[in-house]
């Protein structure tokens, strides 16, 4: 739950670490220089959770209403969107079993780790197989199928077994295709996309919106625009750069309407 207000230091952080970063690692900059969590903490929630964070301090930091520009891909012409990003979002189960051809597979909400293995990868095929078999957590069936043989096992061995048939699962189109169906239903703002009407010429199609993306940008443009205000008093005060940016808003503002 996002707390407290972090100073303008915290944003110019995030615009100049994100800089140089893949999105991926920009949304838990963002969530590591706001919250204080460590890193690798934030790169193990799922997608869905970081994004919700996100949305929360996004909500926090500049209102409850993301509001952007669309242009319509038939007329060209510009669309207003407006995103409530307070709601009654709940939480989904981060697992969940999903059932293919009698059997029943346990499955979790892929993490910010899972997608930086699948982008890692050379093709959309394998991105998509790797990602299935990291999110595939283990399988039961009817019963015996996939038992240890017998308290004679050696430890380990149905371990093994398990993760072979994991491999094997994994490749098979059918489990493919319903793991992923069942990642996509259960994405909600994770899934980034926005349905938008034309208001012009009734064409329809869905925005993609990557919460972490929107919120880098706006960041982005807010810690320029501190940059910009400590150029302009560093000179007439010659205050230093962590001074300028630990004064607060009112006073920023009011000095630099003194100073322009
Ligand atoms: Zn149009």
């Amino acid at each position: 739950v996002p707390t407290g207000t972090p100073g303008a230091e915290a944003f110019v952080q995030i615009w100049e670490r994100g800089r140089r970063e893949h999105p991926l690692d920009r949304a838990l900059t963002i969530l590591s220089v706001l919250s204080g969590h460590p890193r690798q903490e934030l790169a193990a929630l799922s997608v869905e959770r970081r994004d919700q964070l996100l949305l929360a301090w996004r909500s926090h930091l500049f209102g409850p209403t993301m509001a952007a520009v669309a242009t319509c891909p038939r007329c060209e012409c510009a669309v207003d969107v407006s995103l409530a990003t307070e709601g009654p979002e709940a939480f989904g189960e981060d697992r969940f079993a999903v059932a293919v051809a009698g059997l029943s597979m346990m499955v979790r909400m892929p993490t910010s780790l899972d997608l930086a293995a699948a982008a890692a990868t050379t093709d959309v095929e394998s991105a998509r197989r790797l990602l299935v078999r990291r999110c595939l957590e283990g399988v039961t069936g009817p019963a015996g199928l996939y038992e240890p043989d017998g308290p004679d096992e050696p430890a380990g061995l149905h371990e093994q077994d398990e993760l072979y048939e994991l491999d094997e699962l994994a490749r098979r189109d059918e489990v493919i295709a319903a793991v992923e169906s069942e990642l996509d239903r259960r994405a909600g703002v994770s899934a980034g996309a926005v349905r938008l009407t034309c208001p012009d010429c009734a064409e329809q199609w869905a925005l993609e919106l990557d919460v972490g993306a929107f919120m880098y940008r706006e960041i982005e443009i807010l810690s320029t625009r501190l940059l910009r205000s400590v150029d302009v008093l560093a000179r007439r005060y010659g205050w230093s750069e962590a001074e300028i940016l630990a004064l607060s808003a009112d006073r920023r503002s009011f000095y630099l309407e003194l100073a322009s």
